[in-house]
């Protein structure tokens, strides 16, 4: 899997799931299926009434989440910005044109209180778990800061291989210190659970 190969599965998805945080800190979530993508970039539309609107404009952090019939977690995190007002009506006219169904939303002049945001900088998680070994990617789109998760074995590993019999995926490999690959790790924490001398850390 590539970058552009979860975009092309988030395209086939169609309606996907849009994280924010309100102003109490509390997670809201919404589907969106009014998108356009250009490139690797995502346009998508709301109106400027919505409390998604405020959202995205008091924080703008944005989780967007897809799953594929294959079992496939399509994770995009980024930061979203409103487009500028002299590019609004290209992007959607461009949006309208693709989803015919919001000119029964917002018929004739009402589509005025639409408006767009944009996601340009964002990290990508894929996670698919339909084959053995599952598998988990990250990805960076533009300027965004690359994460890194999961666990690691640290150096005062003492071999003893108890990790290794607890592991579901079988993804620990012997050696000095034991090893973990984390583009087949659950992140489930069962190895970290039991390692007798705590060996294993959370990035
Ligand atoms: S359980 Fe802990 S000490 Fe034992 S092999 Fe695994 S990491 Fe090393
Ligand atoms: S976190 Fe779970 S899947 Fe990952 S190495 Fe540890 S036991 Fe295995």
């Amino acid at each position: 899997m590539d970058a552009a190969g979860c975009i092309e599965k988030c395209k086939r998805v169609g309606v996907l799931d849009f994280a924010t945080v309100d102003a109490s800190g509390a997670p809201q979530v919404r589907n969106i299926s009014a998108i356009h993508y250009e490139g690797m970039a995502l346009y998508f539309l709301t109106a400027r009434g919505k409390y998604f609107a405020d959202e995205l404009r008091a924080d703008g952090r944005v989780q967007i989440l897809a799953y594929t019939m294959y079992k496939e977690t399509i994770r995009l995190s980024g930061r979203a910005f409103e487009v500028p007002a002299q590019e609004q009506q290209k992007w959607m006219d461009r949006i309208y044109e693709e989803q015919p169904y919001l000119a029964n939303v917002y018929p004739g002049d009402t589509k005025k209180i639409d408006t767009i945001f944009c996601l340009k900088d964002y990290r990508i998680e894929y996670f698919c778990l339909s084959a053995r070994p599952i598998t988990r990617q990250y990805f960076v789109v533009g300027e965004a800061e690359p994460i890194r998760k999961g666990y690691f074995i640290a150096d005062d590993c003492i071999g003893c291989g108890v990790c290794q019999t607890v592991c579901p995926q079988e993804d620990i490999t012997e050696g000095t210190p034991f090893s973990i690959d984390p583009e087949h790790c659950l992140q489930c924490g069962n190895c970290f659970e039991n390692c007798p001398v705590g060996a294993i850390h959370r990035i």
